[in-house]
């Protein structure tokens, strides 16, 4: 029977309860393996995983991205004693939401949250190894850290990608190393919303429109990242009247999501316009887009960093 271990490092917890969308399917699944590490579901303790010998776990599922050094040495242990490593959901994959925390340093981070003075000593009287693990100097994709032979996208995976990686692991039937369970095509090729790639004049907040049942949510105004990310979640957002926030990660063409989101942006406000009436036009809509690295970089700004800041340089905004 195949071994399993899941474990989350800095996440939300979402991706392990994500495995509750597969429903009756779960069932099928645990009956088909031995969980042999998986905090959030068994009594299983860091000391469990080390006395295990090497290549002892057939999949382990890795979600969250990498904040604190004790992350670090879990996942270095996983791997360790692992044939097969996934980076399971948006945050392993490319960073994450929590990954936006990279647009400040540890110490201004702390200083931030908890104020001057933070030190991560252990309490009162508590011996040395109850001290907080130490933050690591800026977060990393699990890639940052260890070789990962697959990822699951999404935030968090749809169920039917984790229905097929299951399917293909227990069929003995896994992709060559480096598979992105996922499609290479885009959200908007699986989105049935009616596409017109209209002039963009303005950009709308999902709070400040009631959009149209019908018509592509970009079309109306909002910033759809579909045309450059990765489907497979079958456009369930777009389908909701949400605007697609690129969870799954870029396709393999796009690239780096923050150009190609700029770039596909720029085309559509241009359209019609020439010469310096396309660009002030140009510069007018997209001076308009609240947060821009929050939006367009949500998920990815730890594995695209340095064109994120230097294409979007202006700072976050925050407030309502
Ligand atoms: S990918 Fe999304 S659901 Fe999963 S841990 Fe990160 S924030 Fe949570
Ligand atoms: S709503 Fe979004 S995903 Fe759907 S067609 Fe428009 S841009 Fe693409």
């Amino acid at each position: 029977m195949p071994k399993v271990a899941v474990y989350w490092t800095g996440g939300c917890g979402g991706c392990d309860v994500s495995f509750l969308e597969l429903g009756p399917k779960l069932l099928d699944v645990l009956s088909q393996v031995e969980v042999v590490f998986w905090p959030a579901l068994v009594d299983t303790k860091r000391q469990d995983l080390e006395a295990l010998p090497g290549k002892a776990i057939d999949l382990a599922l890795i979600n969250g991205t990498l904040r604190t050094q004790e992350n670090v040495e879990m996942v270095e242990v996983l791997r360790s004693k692992s044939r097969y490593v996934v980076a399971f959901g948006a945050c392993a994959h490319l960073g994450g939401v929590p990954g936006l925390a990279n647009l400040k340093s540890r110490e201004e981070l702390l200083v931030e949250v908890f104020g001057g003075g933070f030190r991560p000593t252990p309490p009162p009287g508590g011996p040395s190894e109850h001290a907080l693990p130490e933050l690591l100097p800026q977060t990393l994709p699990l890639a940052g850290a260890i070789p990962v032979d697959y990822v699951v996208p999404g935030c968090p995976p749809p169920p039917a990608l984790i229905a097929d990686l299951f399917e293909r692991a227990l069929a003995g039937d896994l992709p060559p190393a480096g598979h992105v369970f996922g499609k290479d095509k885009a959200v908007c090729e699986e989105c049935p919303r009616k596409k017109e790639d209209r002039k963009l004049d303005k950009i709308v907040r999902p709070h400040e429109l009631q959009p149209d049942g019908e018509r592509c949510l970009l079309d109306q105004g909002m910033i759809c990242m579909g045309p450059v990310t990765r489907g497979g979640c079958e456009a369930a957002c777009p389908k909701a009247a949400m605007p697609c926030t690129g969870c799954l990660g870029p396709t393999p063409k796009a690239g780096d999501p923050v150009l190609a989101m700029i770039s596909a942006l720029a085309s559509l406000v241009r359209a019609g316009e020439e010469g310096e009436a396309a660009f002030s036009a140009e510069d007018k809509v997209l001076d308009s887009l609240a947060d821009p690295l929050g939006t367009l970089a949500k998920y990815s700004l730890p594995s695209f960093p340095r064109l994120a800041r230097s294409c979007v340089p202006t700072p976050v905004r925050r407030g309502p």
